[in-house]
């Protein structure tokens, strides 16, 4: 039995790249400034410039992205967060700790995005914002998003699309908030947790930086109350030395995709036995590459006997958790979102996979479904 196929070869991701790494981690050693400072200032300049934005705010994760940026718009109790099920926990958790309440609205079949007309008619004057996701590194639609959301203020969760574009632009910029993560095993992660909000908005990234340190402005005078939202300079410097090479990674990603909507697309077997999302926009970065089927658990035990790892990103929808039973969802109120948690798999398509590896990805998934 040969060895099994890595679901994502960090490993040899940072072997390429082991010799900058250890002079980062001695720059940071011997500067004795560990949180925040030169390090933290100097990666948020580069992504900004990266990201073609006016700001950047590194914050400690993806998580705590939102969590800033959600505190700095003053979303609160009384406040009602529409957003897609369908989603890592996260976008939906921070709504309900700042005592806000989430309302959850169904996502388009297709590419398993919010759905712009599910927002609109569930929009209601206690609407503060709407958050739309970029599952699986493809940008939601951020324009209809826009559109659908009014008044509300327009937040995206981008900790998966990190280098994403959305018709033709790189992702940053479009909406007032983006949130990036730099978990590890997102476009670009760090060696640790790590997190970041791009704006064009000068007095929402000012508000940003001080909730990042409770708020305070200056030091030890609160207006407000923030929390400890501090990037560390280790992961900056890390980051610093991973941001020059995230475009190539996602161009392997992609690549690595084309294969299989070829391979797999060609097979022509039924849809119920194998779907391939649709893709919106060309700016997609395969943070994930998802299929769909009837015949999910078995296809990925049979994977699995194949030495192919695969994972289920997710397998039970926010509005049906038992933390969210008080919003009083039904099984069936949200009813794409469900099938969908019965049906994808995630194979992998991470940057570092080999020909022969994807092949044999491609291989023993035609060989089980058909
Ligand atoms: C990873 C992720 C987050 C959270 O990021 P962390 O850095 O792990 O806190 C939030 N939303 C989505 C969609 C994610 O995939």
């Amino acid at each position: 039995m040969t060895d099994s196929v890595p679901f994502l070869d960090l490993a040899t991701q940072h072997a390429a790249l082991e010799t900058e790494l250890r002079a980062a981690f001695d720059r940071v050693l011997s500067s004795g400034a560990f949180i925040l400072g030169p390090e933290v200032n100097a990666f948020e300049e580069e992504v900004a410039r990266y990201l073609g934005v006016a700001h950047a705010v590194g914050v400690s994760s993806g998580t705590d992205a939102l969590l800033v940026a959600l505190m700095a718009l003053g979303v609160g109790p009384g406040d009602e967060v529409i957003t897609t099920p369908f989603t890592f926990f996260a976008t939906a958790g921070v709504v309900h700790r700042l005592g806000a309440r989430p309302v959850f609205v169904d996502i388009r079949p297709g590419t398993f995005e919010l759905d712009p007309a599910a927002v609109a008619a569930a929009r209601t004057e206690r609407t503060k914002a709407v958050i739309g996701v970029d599952l699986f590194g493809q940008p939601c639609d951020l324009d209809a998003l826009r559109e659908a959301a009014g008044p509300a203020v327009l937040v995206e969760d981008a900790a998966q699309s990190f280098g994403a574009s959305y018709r033709g632009k790189t992702i940053g910029g479009h909406v007032p908030a983006v949130c990036f993560s730099f978990f590890p095993a997102k476009n670009l992660g760090g060696l640790g947790d790590g997190g970041l909000v791009s704006t064009d908005d000068a007095e929402l990234a000012t508000r940003m930086r001080r909730v990042r340190v409770h708020g305070a402005h200056p030091k030890y005078f609160h207006a407000m109350v923030g929390g400890n939202f501090r990037l560390d300079a280790l992961q900056a410097a890390f980051l610093r030395v991973k941001l020059p090479h995230v475009d190539t990674w996602i161009a392997a990603r992609r690549a690595n995709a084309a294969y299989y909507d070829e391979r797999l697309g060609a097979a022509g077997l039924a849809p119920e036995r194998l779907g391939l999302p649709e893709r919106a926009d060309p700016g997609h970065t395969y943070n994930q590459y998802v299929i769909r089927t009837n015949r999910r658990d078995a296809l990925r035990d049979a994977l699995a006997e194949a030495g192919v790892p695969t994972a289920i990103y997710y397998p039970k929808p926010l509005h049906l958790q038992e933390c969210f039973a008080y919003l009083g969802y039904e099984p069936g109120s949200l009813p794409i979102a469900e099938r969908a948690c019965d049906e994808v798999l995630a194979i992998p398509v991470g940057p570092e996979l080999t020909e022969a590896n994807r092949d044999r990805v491609a291989t023993a998934i035609l060989t089980t479904l058909t």
